[in-house]
């Protein structure tokens, strides 16, 4: 007798964080963690780069929605823009334009609605999670889309204990504060993805509190990232046995448990400020 099983509903997540913090890295290796964990995860890339998905892809060149439009037109069909990855994971890349024309963040836009057309999110696809990894520190214009259009609902902010980091992080946190009024996103965490910055862990644990989050995982700066990486992987595709691969099952699992959503608190730069005062940057 078949029994029903109550299907949770889709858990819509996005990544923000600086340029270069590791979102991109952070957000697939994690994806990897969940896929094993055996959810169903799609991976959409929100930055005109296009490397949100090399790693689940082991290496392949996704083309991007943007392009596969450009060069076929309207008539595209999901198996053009979208590719199977590590462990039944689903990869897209919504691409931007040229270098010096247009808005990079309209790309996004156009990327999804694409995606909700050719029915990527209909409930057949049996999808738990869709992260979106979206460029840089700005929740300006485009880059805002997922969080302004309800597209993603819980963001994580990617940071470490260099102030640049924390500052971007903040300023993300205003923008989602701004799109909390009147909508459905909250932030779920903070990820600090270490650079070994000095009281690193306890620095970003009280930057959260006072955010009115938390730190839902510290992961460590290891080069097991990088040697995976040369090798086009995941870490846990490339060496499950490795130490860094239990730091994203477990950033994984915070994840997939967490209750905790909030609307944000940002701090004022003086109080930015005294924190890392505080935590000995400048001691
Ligand atoms: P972003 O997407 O935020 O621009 P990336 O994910 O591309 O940043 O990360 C930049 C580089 O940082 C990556 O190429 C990767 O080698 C490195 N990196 C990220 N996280 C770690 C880590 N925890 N340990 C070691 N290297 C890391
Ligand atoms: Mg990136």
């Amino acid at each position: 007798m078949a029994v029903a099983v109550e299907k949770k509903p889709m858990r819509k997540v996005a990544i923000y964080g600086k340029g270069g913090i590791g979102k991109s890295t952070t957000t697939q290796n994690t994806v990897a963690a969940l896929a094993e964990m055996g959810k169903k995860v799609m991976v959409v890339g929100c930055d005109p780069k296009a490397d949100s998905t090399r790693l689940l892809l082991g290496g392949l060149a996704q083309r991007s929605v943007l392009d596969t439009l450009r060069e076929e037109g309207e008539d595209v069909e999901l198996d053009d823009i979208r590719s199977g990855g590590f462990c039944n994971s689903l990869c897209v890349e919504s691409g931007g334009p040229e270098p010096g024309v247009g808005c990079a963040g309209r790309g996004i836009i156009t990327s999804i609605n694409m995606l909700e057309q050719l029915g990527a999110y209909d409930e057949e696809n049996e999808l738990d999670y869709v992260f979106y990894d979206v460029l840089g520190d700005v929740v300006c214009g485009g880059f805002a889309m997922p969080i302004r259009e309800g597209k993603a609902e819980e963001i994580y902010i990617v940071c470490s204990g260099e102030m640049m980091a924390m500052y971007a992080a903040n300023n993300i946190c205003k923008g989602i504060l701004k799109f909390a009024e009147t909508g459905v996103v909250r932030l779920g965490g903070l990820i600090c993805n270490s650079r070994n910055v000095d009281n690193e862990a306890q620095m970003i644990k009280k930057f959260a509190e006072k955010l009115g989050t938390q730190m839902i995982h510290f992961v460590p700066r290891d080069n097991d990232v990088q040697r995976a990486e040369i090798n086009r992987k995941t870490v846990i595709e490339w060496n499950p046995e490795v130490k860094q691969a239990g730091e994203y099952r477990s950033l994984a699992r915070a994840i997939d448990s967490n209750k905790l959503f909030v609307v944000p608190k940002p701090l004022t730069i003086p109080e930015l400020e005294a924190l890392l005062m505080e935590y000995g940057l400048f001691n």
